[in-house]
């Protein structure tokens, strides 16, 4: 049996949406469908401000122009993210400062972040791992109190909640993903949302994404003709993405709950392996609602990571084990980062490993791999 770690999962009324989008000639961006888009995640979410863009990296990226990023400011983040957190501040020549992460869930460790704050920082991004949240009370006093942004990467955390707030409405600006590799999808697609009500900064958004032009204001009817009047790019999505994506987030409770109920399979069968101290797995913490994302485990050492992922690489199952820490990367060594410079970060992801979880997977699937990884795992309890 081969079990692929990722598999798109299709609604089967993406193409109904597409085929709408086309006969309305609605096919570049800020049509119909990203105004429904829109309005669905803002009303399902609570968000105040949102505008849909092409990727969570580019989220990131027009959130680094919107606060303004110079050289010479820092940034602190986890160095267990996706290159694109560190990427968006070192594009606006800021520094990434890479601050360790908690063991518990992989998350920013918040007294880490305090300790590495210096009069050149100039805002935090939180990385909610798995779609498990990161400490966002602590961290916004943390915020308030020595005047810094806080930008979510909330790119795998789109419909999880920290106490009763959605992900990407704690910080001053979050930023989501619809990659084909996250929960809800259209390929390749983002958002970035603006938790405020500064008109000035609405505005900004608007012509940074619109190519530095007022165009939006065009559509409005609110000017005549538009013109380019600021620094800007290219951030919209084709409404035929959001004609897809639309189809993905009318079902994301039945996304959700499919996810889910993987989630509780490879939870009950691993947990006699967590009691035997062969493994651990993350923890969600009370105040948490997930998204179930993620399937992740931390084996005892590097060695039984990998003779794992080898064992059921050769049954055909396949794992993976993001991220490999960004401050040990080659980027990260460039910018002056040496090993050792984050332990536990260092540690934590040489034991993790991912396995496969997407609403396609089968129960026989799922018997399967739980047949081969108990095998391997009585093994390692025997040593
Ligand atoms: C997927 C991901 C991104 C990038 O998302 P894109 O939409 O592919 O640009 C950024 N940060 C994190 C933590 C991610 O998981």
């Amino acid at each position: 049996m081969n079990i692929s770690f990722y598999e798109p999962y299709y609604i089967g009324t993406e193409i109904n949406h597409i085929r709408e989008a086309m006969e309305q000639h609605q096919i570049s961006g800020d049509g119909h469908y990203t105004e429904k888009v829109v309005s669905l995640l803002k009303n399902k979410f609570e968000i105040l401000n949102m505008v849909m863009t092409t990727s969570a990296t580019h989220a990131l990226e027009m959130a680094a122009l919107l606060i303004d990023l110079k050289p010479g400011d820092e940034v602190i983040m986890p160095s267990f993210s996706f290159p694109s957190t560190a990427n968006a501040v070192m594009l606006h020549g800021g520094k990434p400062v890479f601050a360790e992460i908690e063991e518990a869930t992989l998350n920013i460790d918040v007294k880490d972040v305090e300790r590495k704050i210096s009069k050149n920082t100039k805002a935090i991004i939180p990385v909610h791992y798995g779609g498990i949240a990161c400490k966002m009370g602590e961290i916004m006093t943390l915020a308030e109190t020595y005047h810094l942004y806080v930008i979510e990467d909330a790119a795998q955390g789109v419909n999880a909640k920290f106490k009763e707030k959605h992900l990407g409405t704690w910080g001053h600006m979050g930023c989501y993903s619809f990659h084909g590799t996250k929960n809800y999808t259209c390929g390749e697609g983002g958002a970035l949302l603006l938790n405020t009500s500064d008109e000035q900064l609405l505005y900004r958004a608007e012509i940074i994404r619109q190519k530095g032009t007022n165009r939006r204001q065009f559509m409005l009817g609110e000017i005549d003709k538009y013109s380019w009047v600021d620094m800007g790019s290219s951030y919209t999505p084709s409404d035929l993405l959001m004609a897809f994506l639309y189809a993905q987030l009318e079902s994301m409770d039945h996304i959700t709950q499919k996810r889910r109920a993987i989630h509780s399979y490879y939870e009950n069968f691993l947990k006699r392996y967590v009691d035997r101290g062969i493994i651990k797995m993350l923890q969600t913490p009370i105040d948490c609602t997930p998204n179930f994302h993620l399937f992740t485990i931390l084996c005892r050492n590097e060695r039984e990571r990998n003779t794992l992922m080898g064992n059921l690489k050769k049954k055909g199952i396949a794992t993976a084990f993001h991220f490999v820490p960004l401050h040990s990367s080659t980027a990260g060594q460039k910018l002056g980062y040496h090993q050792n410079d984050l332990p536990l970060t260092e540690n934590l992801s040489k034991c993790l490993l991912r396995l496969p979880i997407y609403p396609g997977m089968t129960a026989e699937q799922l018997a399967y791999i739980q047949k081969h990884l108990s095998s391997c795992l009585d093994a390692f309890g025997e040593l």
